[in-house]
């Protein structure tokens, strides 16, 4: 996860706002982000950074209801 220069958008389609972080494009999607074309990194704003994080929580949690049952 990295810092990202002034000037870049945000990779999420749709969104004009300017990119703050950096991440895996894998990640990205994996948490149900619609990005604007594949590759192998993408730029996220403020706003589209918060909503990666909440869905890689409740990703989170789903794994963990997955692989320990009780
Ligand atoms: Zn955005």
């Amino acid at each position: 996860m990295g810092k990202v220069d002034k000037g870049i958008d945000c990779s999420v389609e749709g969104c004009l706002n300017k990119a703050v972080r950096s991440l895996a494009f894998k990640k990205a999607s994996e948490a149900g982000l619609k990005l604007k074309k594949e590759s192998r990194r993408v730029y996220l704003c403020e706003d589209h950074y918060r909503e990666f994080k909440k869905a890689r929580r409740s990703m989170d949690k789903i794994e963990r209801m997955r692989w320990k049952p009780w």
